[in-house]
């Protein structure tokens, strides 16, 4: 176990940041996060933290109020574009699993997050609009420099016992250590995300993934119950489509540009188009990722989240894997007995793991269900499923993810 009294500075307070920080007060390690944001705010729609990383949510005593205000995903479904059912199978407890499946929205998970670390760690725990430029070391400790994101002025410098750059796709840490790297890679798809107040569909907990990408592609899941009996529904539209833009999880997204590859999604079980219409939130977003890196590690630093990780959003696996890394993490600095070494302890652990994420969320990830029955059907409605693709077929693409992607029942019952 490292014995530090300087805190360990943590760059962002996303997903990953916040669960990290919990993390390392648990073991009583010393830490304080720098956050670019002046203020969080409830950004993002909705998001899946599968059964792996919830387990570590609940180790964490956090699970309980995350429970509160997210909607526990009983099953996942798979339709084609005429709304005839192809698969489903159970999430999360239902599925056997000793932690649930939960679909919340983005936003309310890091501030719910952010508030638990502020209870435990304190008021001054998270400090904001403090954008992280980069860092320097020498044998002894880390020092990151800051500039404020509201004004552009410089910050006074921070010097910690190791750094851990949890700040997102733009990580500047990432950046300093492969300052080579290419630009992201687009996979040519592109995402509208947005999230509606409407009435349950299904069995009011099902995550449906529905159609295929080249006409038109969704996913639909509610992530709040609200007490009026209407639940608030996140979706996402996928198309193929060119795309030159950067990254921005706050682009607004204009429904004209794909409610029409969906005017004729009007199913028995769910009315696509008024739910499009509905929205209160639409969020352009293009599908990328970057090549797994071959090391996150210099010194006393490292990555964590998708700054280390960057992947495609097609397996409920991006908040997952941050909530993961950051459990390896601690666990890393509970078992070595110096920084440098913990931090490439936890990378030797986490980096294979989610490098197989990364490329199989390119290659195979759940909805490659869709896809297989998109090109078995040439893209026509079925007489019977079966006709199509065995049960047993289906269940295999599925438990192949799951494998990859560290959530498997055996690895979780672990
Ligand atoms: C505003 C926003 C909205 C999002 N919306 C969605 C969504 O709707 N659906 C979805 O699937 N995923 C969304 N994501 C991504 C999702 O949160 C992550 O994929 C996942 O949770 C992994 O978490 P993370 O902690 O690695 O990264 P993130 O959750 O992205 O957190 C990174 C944090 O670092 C901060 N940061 C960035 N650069 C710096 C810097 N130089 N110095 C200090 N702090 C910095 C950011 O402000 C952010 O708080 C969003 C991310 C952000 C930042």
């Amino acid at each position: 176990m490292i014995t530090t009294t300087t805190p360990i500075t943590i760059i962002g307070a996303g997903i990953g940041g916040l669960t990290l920080a919990l993390e390392l007060h648990a073991a009583g390690i010393p830490c304080r996060i720098y956050e670019a944001a002046p203020e969080l705010r409830p950004l993002g729609v909705g998001i899946n933290i599968l059964p792996h990383a919830t387990a570590v949510l609940a180790h964490l005593g956090a699970l309980e109020r995350l429970e509160a205000i997210a909607v526990e995903t009983r099953e996942s479904s798979f339709y084609n574009r005429f709304g005839q059912h192809i698969y489903t199978e159970p999430a999360g407890r239902y599925a056997g699993y000793p932690t649930p499946q939960l679909s919340i929205h983005r936003g309310h998970l890091q501030l719910t997050l952010a508030e638990i670390v502020r209870e435990r760690l304190g008021a001054d725990a998270i400090v904001g609009d403090h954008q992280c430029l980069g860092l320097e070391q020498d044998g002894s400790g880390v020092t990151a420099r800051f500039r404020s994101l509201a004004t552009g002025q410089p910050r006074d410098s921070v010097t910690g016992s190791a750094v851990i750059g949890c700040d997102g796709v733009h990580s500047a840490i990432r950046k300093q250590f492969h300052p080579d790297e290419g630009p992201p890679r687009y996979s040519g798809v592109l995402m509208w995300r947005g999230t509606t107040v409407g009435q349950p569909f299904l069995s009011g907990a099902t995550m449906v993934r529905a159609g295929w990408l080249r006409d038109g592609k969704l996913v639909i899941y509610p992530i709040r119950d609200n007490p009026d009996g209407t639940q608030l529904i996140n979706w996402v539209a996928e198309i193929e489509r060119p795309y030159s833009g950067d990254r921005d999880w706050g682009k607004p997204g204009d429904p004209a540009d794909f409610a029409p590859a969906f005017a004729d999604w009007a199913f028995d079980w769910l009315d696509v188009p008024a739910l499009l219409r509905g929205a209160d939130t639409v969020l352009e977003y293009p599908m990328v990722d970057q090549d797994p890196l071959e090391s996150w590690t210099v010194g006393r630093a490292t990555l964590l989240g998708d700054a280390a990780h960057p992947m495609v959003p097609r397996g409920s696996n991006g908040a997952g894997q941050a909530i993961l890394d950051a459990h390896a993490l601690r666990r890393a600095l509970q078992s070595e007995k110096d920084i440098p070494t913990a931090l490439l302890a936890y990378e030797a652990d986490r980096r294979p793991k989610t490098s197989a994420v990364v490329l199989t969320n390119r290659a195979t990830p759940p909805d490659a269900i869709l896809k297989e029955v998109w090109e078995r059907t040439g893209d026509k409605p079925f007489g019977h499923i079966d006709d199509v693709i065995t049960a047993a077929e289906l269940a295999d693409i599925a438990a192949r993810y799951r494998q990859v992607a560290g959530f498997s029942l055996p690895d979780a019952a672990r």
